[in-house]
């Protein structure tokens, strides 16, 4: 890729009035314009803070009192020649601030293009480019934590390692290939080895990615089940406040309602719905219509049952709905009523099963606990080392599919030719995770998701 040789500039905090804002300059010439709108007379060394005036350099006019840092190349964020202008952020000093830059010949940066060069200068990898952006908009220590991982390059030095092992593999292998007289065939079952535990690694990354989707986009908890059994109840109490909806007369939800609660640094999606049942209504059946397509997406689906009365046959149109997925519980409400009919439900396999009452706190904090457990906190500490955003993951699949026939075909007789071909295929897909391999379209894409100014 080649090195940029303008200078652009971009203010690096939000809009809007407040104490300090900040302006930032990167390229060879940021030196040189700073200091044609700097009153400071002496020189300017690197990462020392400056106080002095701003002036306009058309004018001569001073703008705001400020405060100037320089960072020199290789020593800064983009790896380039840096100044950032700590100023007063009020719109007009930060436009005429920004104004003064484009008239020395600055040009206004686009979205991401900081990180950008941070990573053609060889200052960000990839994946820590893309974690940049996820940090910024962590807003749980969750999120914060995963995304530092990932600027860490926790990920990013795991893959490599992977890589370097592929990597040996096909040195040797050409090399026999080649100078059969000098290099030794390699040993097919070392290579299983090698190639098997690689496998078990990338298939256990794999595994952890529903754990990054809920930690990023939170878990998205459905509450579902016939009619009057306590759903919007149940809601509301997890919600702690009164947004659902609770009558004696079923079929009052026609479709869903969604809220968002935060439990242990996670966000958790809950949604109340209608009532599954058979019904001519057209309202209510466009409702369960959303509703089957919530269930397909959903992180974990609730099943709310009353426990006061027998189950009936709408009960069991519910369970057809679900019985097939691996992630439902099933909750027999209303504990508190005389006639208890908790039941083993024939054919039906939750992830767990509570007995509870939406009029008591007790067993609703337990709810909470238990679906939280079933989610999220099953997981270690350092899995979330190994998370991916979007792109990564998708990268991973198409890797874990290599890797996979490539096992494959180390259990037969399968050509050295071939397997080096699969090898190198194998070793690709590692650089297109880390970012080491990739066309300027994709990079383009992944840098316009970022803020201007970082
Ligand atoms: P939904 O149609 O499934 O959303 O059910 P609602 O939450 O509207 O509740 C239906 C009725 O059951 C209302 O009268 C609630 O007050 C009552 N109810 C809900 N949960 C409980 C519970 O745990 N105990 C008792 N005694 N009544 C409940």
């Amino acid at each position: 890729m080649i090195p940029n040789d303008d200078t652009i500039v971009a203010r690096a905090t939000p809009n809007g009035v407040a104490a300090i804002g900040i302006i930032r300059l990167s390229g060879v010439l940021s030196l040189q314009y700073i200091r044609s709108c700097f009153t400071f007379s002496k020189a300017i060394s690197p990462n020392k803070v400056y106080i002095g005036y701003f002036t306009d350099p058309e004018t001569g006019e001073t703008i705001d009192h400020v405060c100037v840092t320089y960072f020199q190349n290789p020593k800064s964020y983009t790896g380039e020649d840096s100044v950032e202008v700590h100023c007063h952020s009020s719109s007009y000093v930060i436009k005429a601030i920004l104004n003064s830059f484009v008239f020395l010949g600055a040009r206004l940066a686009t979205s991401g293009e900081f990180s950008k060069r941070a990573y053609i200068n060889g200052k960000l990898s990839l994946t820590q480019s893309e974690s940049v952006i996820d940090l910024i908009h962590s807003e749980t220590k969750l999120q914060h934590q995963v995304s530092l991982n990932r600027v860490q390059g926790k990920l990013y030095t795991h893959i490599q390692s992977i890589r370097s092992q592929l990597m040996s593999l096909l040195e040797q292998l050409e090399g026999s290939i080649d100078f059969p007289d000098e290099v030794p065939p390699i040993n097919r079952k070392d290579a299983y080895h090698i190639i098997h535990s690689i496998s078990n690694e990338l298939n256990h990354i794999l595994s952890l990615q529903d754990l990054g989707k809920s930690i990023s986009d939170g878990v998205h908890c459905l509450l579902i089940g016939k009619p009057n059994v306590g759903k919007s109840s149940i809601f509301n109490a997890l919600l702690g406040e009164n947004r659902s909806i609770v009558t004696e007369t079923p079929g009052t939800t026609r479709d869903y309602i969604t809220e968002r609660i935060d439990y242990n640094n996670v966000h958790f999606h809950m949604y109340d719905t209608a009532g599954l049942r058979d019904s001519d209504d057209v309202i209510e059946f466009l409702g369960m219509q959303k509703i089957q397509s919530l269930i397909k997406q959903a992180t974990i689906i609730v099943w709310v049952c009353d426990q006061s009365t027998p189950l009936t046959s709408d009960d069991f149109i519910v369970l057809d709905h679900i019985k097939h997925l691996p992630n439902y519980a099933i909750v027999f409400n209303k504990s508190d009523l005389s006639s208890n009919h908790v039941m083993t439900i024939p054919n039906a396999a939750p992830i767990f099963q509570l007995s509870c009452s939406a009029l008591d706190s007790h067993s609703i904090s337990c709810l909470k606990h238990l679906i939280y457990e079933h989610t999220v906190s099953s997981f270690q500490d350092h899995d979330l080392e190994f998370l991916c955003n979007i792109r990564q993951h998708a990268c991973l699949k198409t890797l874990v599919c290599l890797i996979s026939s490539l096992l494959d075909r180390l259990n037969v007789t399968y050509h050295d030719d071939m397997l080096a071909i699969d090898l190198r295929n194998c070793i690709n897909s590692c650089s297109e995770l880390t970012g080491d391999t990739i066309t300027e379209e994709v990079l383009d894409g992944i840098f316009s998701r970022f803020c201007v100014g970082k």
